[in-house]
C-alpha cells in the first residue's frame, strides 16, 4: 500500500471508531487543530501514564508539576522566542501556497538521500552475503556524487541560517530546482521570517503592555519554577522537572493530520547537572529515551537518531528521536543539551539569583540543563500508524474477508476488555453485567450486545482491544467463558475468575516501565 494511502486509511479509521475528530467539524473544521474522541481521550491518557510513570514514577529523582499556559510576556524575551522563534516562510506564486523555506530544502535532501539508500540495497540484493556496504558507500561513484551534493546543500543552508541570509536560502531553493508540488512551477517569492507565537490580550484593556502569548513549549514553565521546585523539594542535583501540557505554535505549514498542529501537547522533562557533566547525562538520556520507545514492540528498524547538524544557539549537544511514519523518518521527540542558557537567561531577566549551591563541590553554580521533549500527539500517530494492520482471513467456508485491527501495545490499548453476553436473553445479559460491575475497577472494560458475535469481535479489533469474552449458556452452568485474543484470534474456555488474572497482568503498564528501567 503506498505510503500516503496510509496516512489516509488512519484518519478515516481514526474518525469511524472515535479516536479524532476535525475540531469544530460541523463549522467546516479549524485548520490543523483536533479533537480526541471517547478512544483517542483513552489512548491519550495511557500514554501520557506511560510517560510520566517511566519519568517520574520510577525515577526518585525526577518530580512532576503542572504550570500555566500564560506566563509574564518577559519570559518569552529571556528565553528567545520573541526575538527568535521563527521559521523562513516562502510563497508559490502560482498555487499561493505557503512552504516552510527550510522543510523544502530538508525534504530536497531526503530524496537524495533516498536515492543513495535506494542504490545501496540494490547492491545488497545483488552481492547477497559478501556484500560490504561501508566500503560500498566509500566507492561507488554515484553514491559518491549524491553524498557530496548533500553535503553541499548542507553546508551552504547551515551558512544561511547562521548568517540570517534568506535572500541566500531563496537561492539554494533556486540552485536546487525545487518546485512547487502543487504548482509544479519554481516562480517563488522572496523568503521570509515569521514568528509562531500566539499573542492575546490579559484583561479588559487593550494596549501593549497586557500582551501576552499562548506558550509555544513548555519547558518555560519549568525553568522559571526551578528554585519553587529545588528548594520546596530540597532537590539535590542531579534532578529533573517534568511536566505535560498544551504548547501552541502557529505553524506556516500543517498538513500532516495531528502530526503538525497548532494546537498540541508536549511531554518535557528538563534535568538540571553540573557543569562540566552534561555530554554524559546527554548520552545516557538519548539511551533511555530510546529504550522507551523501543519497549513498545513495534519495528526497531523504524527508529533512528538524527544529530542536529546547526544548534540552536542555546545548545552544545542535540539529537532527534526520528520515527519512520508513513510520510517518511520524521521527528517524534528532541534530546537537547541546553547548556545554562535558560536558567541564566532568567536570572538576567528578571534580577532574581537562580544557582544552586553544590555541597559536595563546596560551590555555587547555574545548573547546566538536559531537555528530553517528545509531541504528545506525534507519539498517538507513531502508535497508530504502527498498529494499524489489515489482514486477509480465509473462514471455514473458503472464502477471505478482510479484517482491520489496531495492534495498539495491550499496556495502552484505550479498551482492555470488552464483554459480549451471546444474546440478550436467558439471563446472559445479567450475567456480563455482572462480571463487568466486577472488573470495571480493575480495567476500563466495555459491554457490548448488539449485533452477531463475528461483528462483535471485528469491532474491538478496529478499536485494539485486546481480549474479549463472550458470556454463553454454558457461562450460567459451570461459570466459564470463552476469552478471544486480538492479535492471535485464539479462544480459549476458561474460569470467569481467571479473567482478570490474565487481562489485568497482560495490560499492566508496569510489563513496559520495567522494559525501561
Ligand atoms: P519540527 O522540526 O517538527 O517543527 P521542532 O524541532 O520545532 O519540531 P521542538 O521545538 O523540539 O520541535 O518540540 C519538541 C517536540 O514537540 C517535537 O519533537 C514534536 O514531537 C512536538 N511538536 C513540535 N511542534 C509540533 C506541532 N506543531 N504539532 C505537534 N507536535 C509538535
Amino acid at each position: 500500500m503506498a505510503q500516503e494511502d496510509i496516512l489516509k486509511k488512519i484518519i478515516a479509521h481514526s474518525k469511524e471508531y472515535g479516536f479524532i475528530f476535525q475540531s469544530s467539524e460541523i463549522y467546516d473544521g479549524l485548520s490543523a487543530v483536533y479533537d480526541y474522541g471517547q478512544y483517542g481521550a483513552e489512548l491519550k491518557n495511557n500514554i501520557k501514564r506511560y510517560w510520566w510513570d517511566s519519568m517520574v514514577r520510577i525515577h526518585e529523582n525526577i518530580v512532576g508539576i503542572d504550570s500555566a499556559i500564560f506566563m509574564h510576556p518577559t519570559v518569552w524575551k529571556a528565553s528567545g522566542h520573541v526575538g527568535a522563534f521563527n521559521d523562513p516562510l516562502i510563497d508559490n506564486k502560482d498555487s499561493k501556497k505557503r512552504y516552510r523555506a527550510d522543510v523544502l530544502i530538508e525534504e530536497h535532501l531526503a530524496k537524495i538521500e533516498a536515492k543513495i539508500e535506494k542504490e545501496v540495497e540494490k547492491a545488497a540484493e545483488k552481492y547477497g552475503a559478501s556484500f560490504d556496504e561501508a566500503q560500498f558507500r566509500a566507492t561507488n561513484q554515484r553514491v559518491i556524487a549524491n553524498q557530496e551534493k548533500i553535503d553541499l546543500i548542507k553546508k551552504r543552508f547551515i551558512k544561511a541560517l547562521e548568517a540570517d541570509n534568506l535572500a541566500e536560502v531563496k537561492n539554494i531553493i533556486e540552485d536546487c530546482e525545487i518546485v512547487c508540488p502543487i504548482s509544479g512551477t519554481k516562480n517563488w517569492t522572496d523568503v521570509r521570517q515569521f514568528n509562531l507565537m500566539f499573542e492575546t490580550k490579559l484583561g479588559s484593556v487593550s494596549d501593549e503592555a497586557n500582551s501576552i502569548y499562548l506558550r509555544p513549549e513548555t519547558a518555560q514553565g519549568i525553568f522559571v519554577n526551578y528554585l519553587n521546585v529545588q528548594k520546596s523539594g530540597r532537590m539535590k542535583i542531579p534532578f529533573g522537572i517534568a511536566q505535560i501540557g498544551k504548547a501552541f505554535r502557529n505553524e506556516i505549514v500543517a498538513r500532516q493530520f495531528i502530526f503538525r498542529m497548532r494546537e498540541f501537547e508536549q511531554m518535557e522533562m528538563q534535568f538540571f547537572v553540573r557543569p562540566g557533566e552534561e555530554i554524559k547525562w546527554f548520552e545516557q538520556w538519548k539511551e533511555t529515551r530510546l529504550r522507551w520507545h523501543k519497549a513498545l514492540g513495534f519495528n526497531p528498524k523504524k527508529y533512528r537518531y538524527h544529530n542536529h547538524d546547526k544548534l540552536a544557539h542555546y545548545a552544545n549537544a542535540a539529537t532527534d528521536i526520528e520515527f519512520e511514519f508513513p510520510m517518511g523518518f520524521k521527528e517524534v521527540e528532541g534530546i537537547h543539551s541546553r547548556t545554562d542558557f535558560d536558567l541564566s537567561q532568567h536570572q538576567q531577566y528578571s534580577g532574581k539569583k537562580i544557582t544552586y549551591f553544590d555541597p559536595e563541590l563546596n560551590e555555587s553554580y547555574v545548573p547546566y540543563v538536559i531537555e528530553t521533549s517528545i509531541g504528545l500527539d506525534r507519539m498517538f500517530l507513531l502508535i497508530l500508524s504502527s498498529a494499524y494492520t489489515e489482514e486477509d482471513l480465509t473462514g471455514e467456508d473458503g472464502k477471505t474477508e478482510q479484517r482491520v485491527v489496531l495492534r495498539i501495545p495491550p499496556e495502552l490499548a484505550p479498551v482492555k476488555l470488552a464483554i459480549l453476553p451471546l444474546m440478550r436473553k436467558d439471563g446472559l445479559a445479567e450475567k456480563a453485567t455482572e462480571i463487568l460491575n466486577e472488573l470495571k475497577y480493575e480495567v476500563n472494560c466495555i459491554y457490548e450486545e448488539k449485533d452477531s458475535i463475528g461483528k462483535r469481535y471485528r469491532r474491538q479489533d478496529a478499536i485494539g482491544t485486546p481480549y474479549c469474552i463472550t458470556v454463553d449458556h454454558e457461562t450460567l452452568e459451570n461459570n466459564t467463558v470463552t476469552i478471544r485474543n486480538r492479535d492471535t484470534m485464539e479462544q480459549e474456555r476458561i474460569p470467569v475468575d481467571k479473567v482478570k488474572q490474565i487481562v489485568v497482568e497482560k495490560t499492566s503498564m508496569t510489563n513496559l516501565l520495567k522494559k525501561v528501567n
